[in-house]
């Protein structure tokens, strides 16, 4: 690995990873069990440290921590105050990014040129939602005649159990400990256990910004126990949770007892439209960022193109060459273009369906793959030529380099084409002629659309999915509908009438 070409705080960083502990009730501790499990790196393999295998005792112990500090200092703090801390948490990030990129990048096997802007959006995360609750978690006032005022409040919920992935783990975790602190609630987080570095980095900030103890805890640990445990907790309420839709469903059954309240991001299998009127040469480029960039391991990555058939043939060919002459090697090289996948199961699962696809008859066409980086989890980006809507590999989720290619003739048929699948997270449409542009963007069952552009977006606009591609919206205010209880207050101005029953 390169790391000997690191700004000198990244190999730091990286060198001086040790075991990884609970951060509970503003401390680092072993876990209840004393049980520890080993973290690999993706590009050798090889153990890069030990990590706290949470369970329910860790759970149970940073909830009574994190209600404590519900009810205590932190629930009646002033905003000003509370916003000081989320700022304050925003550059203390920005001070360190030059470390967390490099360690995400040796924990997950994401691209350094990549991490470096997504550790950059999780510092811009925390300013957002200060100045968003500052500025737009507003009340409504109705005056009702001259006899009542009613008007609402917004109050935090009380806990918040935050479950997040591995395959943009710092940007996502900051994604949903950013408004969740912001509106005033505590949090409880349970990492991916594929990718710890970059939370307990995460919690270190958080330690030496001071928020108070037992605002914000993480139980590292495996997912059937400690996530289940946090799920499972009656006195937890909410669950806010990114990851595949299977995990989603069973999180869903599991909380039901203890009536959570849940922000679900699944998975996806997103389509990207190419008509023949399209610019194309930048519709070539977005589609292979979309697809090649984080490993392939995105969830809004458009993992299905529908080329028209009438630019068939130019457009593959133009991809194959994309393909041939994509940078894969090792993530600490700002030049690569992309890394290992996160883990030797997650690798196993995407060569089968590389396989999988040559059972359905559709036919391969990879890049390359370095030979001195043959010890790390590396897929070549890969297309599946002659793809039909009806495989498993159009219709599941890889989540890997693989872009299943198929084609079309008529808008109307690639509408239908593009709702096929049981997904709805995200879409792309490539056109010039603008009122096709919103006519089919409109017409796709999925919680995004793009027209004309890569996957850029704004904080303040909602991001979530359709179909078994999600359940809620998180971004912007919308947020508040998920970290807030919202209230009621009737006021009367009046003695209006009342009943008097047995009087
Ligand atoms: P995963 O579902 O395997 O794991 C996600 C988290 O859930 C991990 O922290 C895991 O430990 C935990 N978990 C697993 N089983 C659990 C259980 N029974 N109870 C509680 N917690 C449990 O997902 P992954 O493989 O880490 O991530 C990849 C998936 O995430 C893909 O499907 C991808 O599309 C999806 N994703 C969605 C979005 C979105 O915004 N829609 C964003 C990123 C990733």
């Amino acid at each position: 690995m390169k790391l000997d070409q690191l700004e000198k705080s990244g190999r730091e960083a990286i060198e001086s990873v040790t075991t990884i502990q609970q951060y509970i009730n503003g401390t680092f501790t072993v876990p209840a069990s004393g049980k520890f499990f080993t973290n690999i790196s993706p590009f050798t393999n090889e153990k890069i440290n030990e990590v706290a295998a949470g369970g329910k005792e860790d759970i149970d112990q940073a909830v009574m921590a994190a209600r404590s500090a519900f009810k205590g200092e932190w629930g009646t703090m002033k905003i000003e105050e509370r916003m000081k801390y989320i700022y304050k948490i925003a550059d203390v990030i920005d001070e360190h990014i030059d470390e967390i990129a490099p360690l995400e990048s040796f924990d997950t096997g994401l691209p350094l040129a990549q991490t470096k802007k997504m550790v950059a959006r999780a510092a811009q995360n925390f300013r957002f939602y200060a100045e968003m609750v500052k500025s737009r978690l507003v009340g409504e006032a109705y005056q009702v005649d001259d006899q009542f005022i009613n008007y609402t409040i917004y109050k935090p919920v009380g806990i918040a159990g935050l479950i997040t992935p591995w395959n943009a783990p710092f940007m996502l975790e900051t994604w949903k400990i950013a408004p969740a602190l912001a509106t005033g609630n505590t949090v409880i987080l349970k990492p991916a256990e594929w990718s710890p570095l970059t939370a307990n980095r995460l919690a270190e900030i958080i330690d030496k910004v001071g928020l108070p103890d037992g605002v914000f805890n993480i139980v590292h640990g495996y997912g059937e126990e400690a996530g289940a445990a946090l799920v499972a907790h009656e006195d937890v309420e909410l669950i806010s949770f990114t990851g595949e839709t299977t995990t989603g469903v069973e999180i869903m059954k599991n909380g039901a007892d203890s009536l959570k309240q849940f922000s679900m991001e699944l998975g996806g299998k997103s389509p990207i439209i190419v008509f023949d009127d399209a610019d194309f040469e930048r519709a070539l480029d977005a589609c292979v960022w979309g697809i090649f960039s984080f490993n392939g391991e995105r969830c809004t990555a458009n993992s299905r193109l529908y080329v028209h058939e009438s630019i068939q043939e130019e457009f593959i060919n133009r991809l194959k060459e994309r393909v041939s002459n994509i940078r894969v090697g090792d993530p600490m090289d700002e030049t690569t273009q992309i890394g290992p996948l996160i883990h030797k199961n997650h690798y196993e699962n995407v060569r089968s369906y590389l396989e999988l696809a040559k059972d359905e008859g559709a036919e391969l066409y990879s890049g390359q793959i370095p030979a001195d980086v043959e010890s790390g989890n590396f897929v070549a980006p890969t297309l599946i030529l002659n793809a039909e809507q009806e495989m498993r590999v159009v219709q599941e989720e890889i989540f890997g380099p693989v872009l299943a290619v198929m084609t079309f003739k008529e808008e109307e048929e690639v509408i239908q084409k593009a709702n096929g699948v049981r997904y709805g997270l995200a879409g792309y449409v490539w056109t010039d002629n603008i009122k096709r542009g919103h006519r089919v963007a409109q017409k796709i069952d999925s919680g995004m659309l793009w027209v004309n552009s890569q996957n850029v977006r704004d904080l303040r606009i909602p991001f979530g999915g359709a179909k078994h591609s999600g359940i809620g919206r998180e971004g912007g205010h919308y947020a508040f509908e998920f970290y807030t209880e919202a209230q009621v207050v009737h006021v009367a101005l009046e003695d209006h009438y009342i009943p008097q029953f047995g009087k």
